[in-house]
């Protein structure tokens, strides 16, 4: 029986795509070695256009139903506050959020297997398990994360390493009176850290650290037997800002390197989607935005593939040249090299941009909280929702305008001086 669509990999590309493709009426098969998503440590925030992006694809409420919201969120560096926003941010865990993206692709089939081997044709692909069954389908979908799982290289398709051991990061829980979100900025660039963020989830405030250290610097050692001395190390105000807080239980870390099938499009028949095309570096955030532009370029161009014979290589070069795609990637990895410099670079160049990006941020935080307008204006990753319903009337509209358009002038004045 031929499928349309077998999608190999259901972590939040895979179950997504299959939520989105399998409720548009096409017939979808999931294959993941998991019959649910196990606990990893992964994306454990939702915020700003992500949230736009599941809004978009249908798919918001039905995940952040188990998550925790929270809007205050509070940024500061040296023990002192830098900025405070009010954008809704979701505390999650990964695998509630996948296997909530997988109950919404009830329509879907899913098969609890090893995908052994990918072959692809003009027409018609194959994809075999471990347990020797065979799936034929009109297009394979290739979800499988950031290792590829043995399954690109018998089909010609390569990774590039664009960045190798590019950041670490780290998840642990805290005990703290702290009940907002907080950002808490690396304090020396010889340290290498990015920033600290601290959100809760559940009844838990869990943190993630993002560094740009080796795995083997003496530091990561540190970090792993005594967790706290190793951060107040690096953030010696952390204190002043959070107040007494202990590091409890396991400490998780992970490295990142990023890299990119660069030649798939090359490759009739199936098409790469989230980490499987390209990794994300955690700090800056992209890991998920990413995926979701990859399902919604392919909810838009799916139909009109199946509508018509074969699955060539013309019809898939749509996907990977889809504009919002190939912005959401290079903006990644942009973003990815510009903030790993930014943190840790020692030129003078960097330096003056630290200073610049540090100033302007607070000075701008600090005027808003004087004419009381850190709320809808302040943050970047403002809830469009929340956004309409805090500007109430075209008055209050027009005022949030004027206010954006003063801040850019004063963020270009600051830029200036520094
Ligand atoms: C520590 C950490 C923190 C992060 N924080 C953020 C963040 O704050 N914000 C953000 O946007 N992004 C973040 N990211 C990135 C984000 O988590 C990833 O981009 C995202 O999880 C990738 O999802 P995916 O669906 O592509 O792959 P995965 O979630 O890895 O799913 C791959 C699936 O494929 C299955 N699979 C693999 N091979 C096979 C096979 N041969 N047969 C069958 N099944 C197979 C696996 O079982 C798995 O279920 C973070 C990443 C890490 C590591």
């Amino acid at each position: 029986m031929t499928r349309n669509v077998v999608i190999v990999g259901a972590g939040l590309g895979g179950a997504t795509a299959a939520a989105v493709l399998s409720r548009a009426g096409h017939d979808v098969v999931v294959v993941d070695r998991h019959a649910a998503y196990p606990a990893d440590f992964r994306a454990e925030q939702l915020v700003g256009s992500q949230t736009d992006a599941l809004r978009r694809l249908g798919l918001l409420e039905g995940i952040v139903g188990q998550a925790t919201p929270m809007l205050d969120a509070t940024s500061a560096c040296y023990g002192t506050i830098i900025d405070q926003t009010h954008s809704l941010h979701y505390g999650i865990h990964y695998a509630d959020m996948v296997n909530a993206a997988r109950s919404m692709a009830a329509g879907a089939t899913f098969i609890t297997g090893r995908a052994a081997q990918v072959t692809t044709g003009p027409e018609f692909q194959t994809v075999v398990l471990a347990d020797g069954t065979a799936l034929e389908a009109r297009l394979v979908v290739l979800a499988t994360g950031p290792s590829d799982g043995g399954l690109l290289a018998p089909l010609g398709i390569s990774q590039t390493m664009l960045s190798e051991h590019h950041s670490l990061t780290f998840g642990f829980d805290l005990h703290t009176t702290l009940r907002r979100i907080l950002v808490y900025y690396g304090e020396r660039p010889g340290d290498r850290m990015d920033y600290l963020t601290v959100f809760p989830i559940g009844g838990v405030m869990r943190a993630n650290l993002f560094c740009y250290l080796d795995p083997g610097d003496p530091w990561v050692k540190l970090f792993k037997r005594d967790p706290k001395q190793a951060l107040l190390g690096v953030m010696p105000s952390l204190e002043r800002t959070i107040g007494p807080f202990e590091i409890v239980g396991k400490v998780q870390v992970r490295p990142n390197s990023i890299h990119r099938a660069d030649n798939a499009w090359q490759r009739e028949g199936v098409v790469l989607i989230g980490d499987a095309y390209q990794s994300s570096c955690p700090a800056v955030g992209t890991g998920i935005g990413r995926i979701l532009a990859d399902v919604e370029a392919l909810s838009r161009l799916v139909p009109s593939w199946l509508a018509t014979p074969g699955m060539g290589i013309d019809k898939l070069a749509q996907f990977y040249k889809d504009p919002a795609k190939q912005r959401f990637d290079n903006r990644a990895v942009r973003d990815a090299r510009f903030r790993r410099a930014l943190c840790s670079e020692a030129g003078w160049q960097w330096k003056a941009y630290r200073t610049q990006y540090y100033y302007r941020r607070r000075t701008l935080g600090v005027v808003s909280r004087a004419i009381g307008r850190d709320g809808p204006t302040a943050g970047s990753v403002m809830d469009r929702t929340q956004r309409a319903a805090q500007a109430k009337g075209a008055a209050h509209a027009r005022l949030a305008l004027t206010w954006k358009a003063a801040k850019r002038a004063m963020a270009a004045v600051i830029t200036l001086l520094t």
